[in-house]
């Protein structure tokens, strides 16, 4: 029995212990799985891949114990973990994603992202995902001692929820036209993203819309299994 899990939105802290458990126990449970992706902000910061925190070193094992299972693992950057790299995920054979990908699932060709790209009416957060985008922006923080760094993703994650809350509900949400394009310029009839928090499917004229949920007491999931598509919630 193979099948295919997508996840997103965990915001792994140190303050998050009872997520992470329960994300360690979903995948024991899931362990035949064939493909795991974790579709951004997993983590609700990422300093870099040289971070020497416990969260990282115990994500990486659990991560190894999954692969060692056999299953294949991607990773999409999320708008917290946009600093994700490849050496990080290399300790465990993890791959990184373009921000967008096209995938196969139940055999079609399918659109696999954030969402973050999607929320096109926040023009304010477009433009410091710009900036952080910048290869030369990113080089420059990298280069910063490990300490510095964690201060300012600190300070970077008060900037985003005061920032947030001063936000129109709609403008936090996708913006129709882009989910649109987004579809039509991949050519697919399905995307798949998180980011939004709104776990939902939405039939759409042009295919489907799937959403997965951020974990709390109860986490989320997207399971391809038998050519369906199951939305399934389960507590954590
Ligand atoms: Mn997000």
């Amino acid at each position: 029995m193979s099948q295919t899990l997508f996840i997103s939105d965990l915001h792994l802290s140190e303050d998050t212990t009872a997520i992470e458990q329960g994300l360690y126990r979903f995948l024991e449970r899931e362990a035949h799985t064939s493909r795991l992706f974790l579709l951004g902000d997993i983590f609700e910061a990422w300093i870099g891949d040289d971070d020497t925190s416990d969260l990282a070193l115990r994500f990486a094992e659990a991560m190894t114990s999954v692969a060692d299972r056999g299953t294949e693992i991607y990773f999409t950057r999320g708008n917290r973990d946009f600093l994700m790299g490849c050496d990080y995920l290399e300790r465990f054979g993890g791959q990184l994603l373009d921000d967008i990908t096209v995938i196969s699932v139940c055999d079609q060709p399918t659109v696999i992202m954030h969402g973050d790209l999607l929320c096109s009416d926040d023009t304010d957060y477009l433009q410091f995902r710009a900036l952080v985008h910048n290869p030369d922006w990113q080089r420059d923080v990298l280069s910063k001692p490990l300490a510095e760094r964690r201060a300012l993703a600190k300070q970077l994650r008060t900037m985003s929820s005061e920032a947030s809350s001063n936000k129109a509900e709609d403008i936090m949400d996708v913006n129709a036209s882009t989910v649109a394009a987004t579809m039509s310029q991949y050519g697919v009839q399905r995307l798949i993203h998180g980011h939004t928090h709104r776990p939902a499917r939405h039939p759409l004229d042009a295919g489907e819309r799937i959403v997965l949920g951020d974990w709390t007491d109860m986490g989320w999931c997207l399971r391809e299994r038998d050519n369906q598509l199951l939305l399934e919630q389960f507590p954590t």
